[in-house]
């Protein structure tokens, strides 16, 4: 009987990839607004190459590039990059099809919803806000729950432990088979891939099923729990 979903956050409810990409646009056309002599499309180029190196959260990002590219930084130009990206993420941070309603009926059914994350606390806790997300999971534990990062079993033990559930009682929902699926086979979870949001090779992942849109998790549920209510008998 699987009694409570783990969902990872981004690119699995939220559509992390196109925020970051409208992000970066809106900045590169505010830097050049402000004066930078340099087309867009280099411009969005040389910052994802950045983030490939420093991570995809990484702050200095406008910094290294002016620093790479022109050989110093004026603030002009920085601040309007900084401001144009920073309207742009909070305006771009969008949920996948069918993810409010699908959360909404799990809720409905009884089970209970958590977020197990990689981003830092307090930027997985801003996302959640501003997509009005804030009361439909519990846990919500991220990077510096733990300090260690998926596929480490560490988060997924802190998981269960605040659940207060059994691996065989929870299914873990993610796009990345390297961390949320295999870190999550590993202690025994139900798995499912976020095939819809995986910007990954996910041609040889081990997941137990495979999600082509969130809401086909329902199906799969209704299925595994042979239509039991989640939250019936609990105690067992
Ligand atoms: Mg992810």
């Amino acid at each position: 009987m699987i009694r409570a979903i783990i969902f990872d956050l981004d690119n699995t409810l939220v559509d992390f990839m196109r925020l970051k990409y409208e992000s970066i646009s809106a900045a590169a056309r505010g830097m050049i607004d402000a004066g930078l002599d340099r087309d867009p499309e280099s411009i969005i180029q040389g910052l994802y190459d950045i983030y490939d190196a420093e991570g995809m959260e990484y702050k200095g990002v406008f910094d290294s590039f002016l620093n790479a590219v022109e050989g110093n930084i004026d603030p002009r130009i920085l601040a309007c990059g900084i401001v144009e990206y920073r309207r742009a993420r909070t305006a771009n941070l969008v949920l996948y099809p069918h993810v409010k309603h699908t959360l909404m009926t799990l809720i409905r059914k009884g089970y209970r919803l958590a977020i197990l994350t990689d981003a830092p606390r307090l930027k997985a806790w801003i996302r959640l806000a501003n997509l009005n997300l804030q009361h439909y999971f519990d846990p919500v534990i991220t990077h510096d729950d733990t300090g260690y990062h998926k596929p480490h079993s560490a988060p997924f033990q802190r998981m269960l432990q605040e659940l207060g559930l059994s691996a065989e009682e929870v299914m873990m929902v993610g796009d990345w088979p390297e961390r949320d699926i295999e870190g999550a086979r590993k202690l025994g979870l139900h798995t499912a891939l976020a095939a819809y949001g995986s910007t990954m090779d996910t041609a040889n992942h081990r997941a137990d099923h495979e999600l082509p849109d969130l809401r086909s998790l329902l199906e799969i549920l209704e299925t595994l729990n042979e239509g039991l209510h989640p939250a019936s008998s609990a105690a067992e």
